[in-house]
Order: structure tokens, then sequence, then C-alpha cells
């Protein structure tokens, strides 16, 4: 994100760029260090704790891709057509570690374990079936429509990376590779409040002079993710007293403290004094950034602390631009998020017609 030409930003005394201030606040941004392993089951979108090995090969053996017949390509001498018997029958789930009688193709389904001496499965639509026999008009490839075991992820081998979130995709991998758990980091504590002395919750009634407290419910919903545990402090009136020791509570008991409004240069704005009062490192004080110019971050008793301004779309252009990245440095997620890019491929790529296509790549 690019800071526009036009702003002021660099001066002595002049507010920080906006990527000048996100990088101050990543930069004392302290990861949660502590974890638990949660049982799969329980750990959707919470942050990996450390790079994960394989507990199993994946697949664990050498399997079909097809529903066909798997044979010894190399048992198939001379010209085509050729012609075998088919001995045995295979399915997925399979145990019994069949061997491939000589000269003979076995009928095979998709997931079932190739049996020993068979180099290829044909997929059943290549072949003709005549009875007990197949006949087969083109040299399959050795290796054909065969998933070698560990051909996804080998015994051992890193599954995933630390500071990856468990998406659902993600835990289907993990089980795959037998781990029933996996260690994570805790969730961030996060203390939110709102001052005002003109705040009325949403569904009370309002004086002359009143507004509905909009921040409230936003910060609720933008920190709405696994990873985050959001303990909700309410309205606080613009009372430097009350500020003050809300601030120092939440700070001793959360890792991250937002504030909204109150962090202008008013005479009702209370939240610098209260910040100073408690010896809070003050790291950003203002933003080249419209709206949400007084933007504060600082630190205070061990907590990162966000003084966003009151205005709700400034609160939520800085929580998105500032806060978030920050926030998803202390959870400990070290990958971004998903962005639709378009790319030219390093590789071709015969695509079927008729059909979306979903490929993953790195
Ligand atoms: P402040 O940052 O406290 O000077 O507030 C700036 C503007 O935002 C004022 O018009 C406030 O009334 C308004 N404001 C402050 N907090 C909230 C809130 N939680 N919801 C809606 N508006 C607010
Ligand atoms: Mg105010």
């Amino acid at each position: 994100m690019g800071q526009p030409a036009t702003c002021s930003a660099g001066k002595p005394g002049a507010p920080m760029s906006v990527d000048a201030a996100r990088l101050r606040a990543e930069a004392v941004a302290v990861t949660v260090s502590e974890t638990e392993t949660l049982p799969l089951y329980m750990a959707l979108d919470r942050v990996l704790a450390d790079a994960t090995a394989a507990h199993s090969a994946l697949p664990p053996f050498d399997n079909s891709a097809m529903d066909g017949y798997a044979l010894d390509s190399a048992a198939l001498r001379g010209k085509g057509p050729w012609s075998l018997t088919v001995a045995g029958r295979i399915a997925a789930g399979d145990t019994g570690g069949t061997a491939l009688a000589p000269g003979c193709a076995a009928r095979i389904f998709t997931g079932a374990p190739v049996p020993a001496g068979a180099d290829c499965v044909l997929m059943q639509e290549a072949v003709h079936r005549q009875g007990g026999r197949i006949i087969l008009d083109t040299l399959p490839a050795p290796g054909a429509n065969i998933r070698r075991r560990g051909e996804d992820v080998a015994e051992g081998a890193r599954c995933l990376a630390a500071g990856v979130a468990l998406t659902p995709p993600r835990l289907a991998l993990l089980a795959g590779c037998g781990l029933s758990a996996a260690i994570v980091r805790r969730r961030v504590r996060i203390a939110i409040l709102s001052t005002g002395d003109e705040l009325v919750e949403p569904g009370g009634i309002l004086a002359h002079g009143q507004i509905y407290n909009s921040n409230r419910v936003m910060l609720r919903a933008l920190l709405a993710a696994s990873w985050a545990e959001v303990t909700d402090l309410g309205i606080l009136p613009d009372d430097p007293a009350s500020i003050r020791g809300a601030i120092r509570e939440a700070a001793r008991g959360h890792d991250v403290v937002i504030s909204s409004g109150g962090v202008s240069a008013g005479e009702e704005d209370h939240i610098l004094d209260a910040l100073r009062a408690e010896n809070a490192a003050l790291d950003v004080l203002k933003v080249a950034i419209r709206p949400g110019k007084p933007l504060t971050v600082g630190r205070v008793a061990g907590a990162l602390f966000f003084g966003l301004p009151g205005n709700p779309y400034a609160a939520a252009v800085t929580f998105s631009q500032i806060v978030r990245p920050t926030l998803r440095r202390v959870a400990g997620l070290r990958e971004v998020p998903d962005t639709w890019i378009p790319a030219v491929a390093a590789f071709a790529y015969a695509r079927r017609t008729g059909r979306c296509e979903y490929v993953p790549v790195t």
C-alpha cells in the first residue's frame, strides 16, 4: 500500500505515513508464545504453532487412481492388441496385500492397493472386456494411474509450516497424514472499550445530543476470529479517572486493548493523558491517513494498545490498515491473507474442455 504523494508524512513533527505506522505497530507487537494442543475438530482457523511433520506418508501405499485393471506393462510383448486373463479383484479397503498373478491383469478400483508385480493401471474405458479376459490396443506407460506412496507428503516430511491458519483443507491434510491433534497458539486476549458521554447502546432511547454506539458492534465483528478472544468493556464516560482505571485493568489481563474515541487533542479526549499517566510507551500518535489521523498505538503494562478515532468510518479504516495486520502478527499468523492474483503458470497444463478447473499451485 503506497503512500499518497501529496501527504506531508516524513517532515519533522508531521504524522507518520500509513506504512511507517503499520511497520512500527508490527515491530512492537509481541506474538503470543503459549500454545495448546487441540483435537483437529476444535482447531478450525487456529494458528499452527510449529511446523508439523506427517505421521504417515500420504498416500500411505501405492494405490489406483482409476477403476480399471492393474497389470505389468513389461509382460506385454510384441505388437498389440494384447489379451490378458483377469485374475483377482481388489477394492478400496482390501488389506490382503495380494500379488498379481503372472501374465494376468487384476480388476482394481479407485483407492485400492496396487498388487505387487503390477506397474500400471488401465482405466476400464480403455479396454474391451470379453468374459474373463481384457483386450487392450495401446501399450500403457509404466506408472500410469498409480498414486505412489508418499507422493503428496513423504512420511516424516513437513506437511504444514508454522504460522498458518488451520483452514478446512489444512485440517484435512493433517488428518490425512495421521494427526488427530494440532499444537496451536493460544488465542489473543483482546479488550475493547468505547469512550464518549454521547454514546447510547442501540435499542435505548436517545436524548437530544446523544448518538448510538456504532463502534462496539463493529469492533466485535471485526475481531470475530477463531484466534481472538474478546472482552467487551462496554461504554466509558469521558472521565479521566474512569478511562485510566479501565485501561490499567484491561492491560493487566489482555494482550491487546482497543479503545474508540477520545484520542484527539480536545479537552474531552482523555485517552492520551490516561496512557501517559500509566507510563505507556507511545509508538504512533498521528498517521497521515484520512480519515483516522489521530490513531494512537502504544504499549501499556505489557499490552499493546490501539486508540482508534471515534468516527466509525475512521475507526474502520485505521483498523483495516494498521490494527488488523498487527493483530495477525500477535496471533502468530505468518501468511498473507488469500487474495485473487491473475498469474501466468510456469508449467503446461492440459485443460479438459467443458469443466472449470481448480488446480493447486505454489
Ligand atoms: P472522538 O474521537 O471521541 O472525538 O469522536 C469523533 C466523532 O465520532 C464524534 O462525533 C463522536 O460522537 C463520534 N463517535 C465516537 N465514538 C463513537 C461510537 N462508538 N459510535 C459512533 N460514533 C462515535
Ligand atoms: Mg469523544
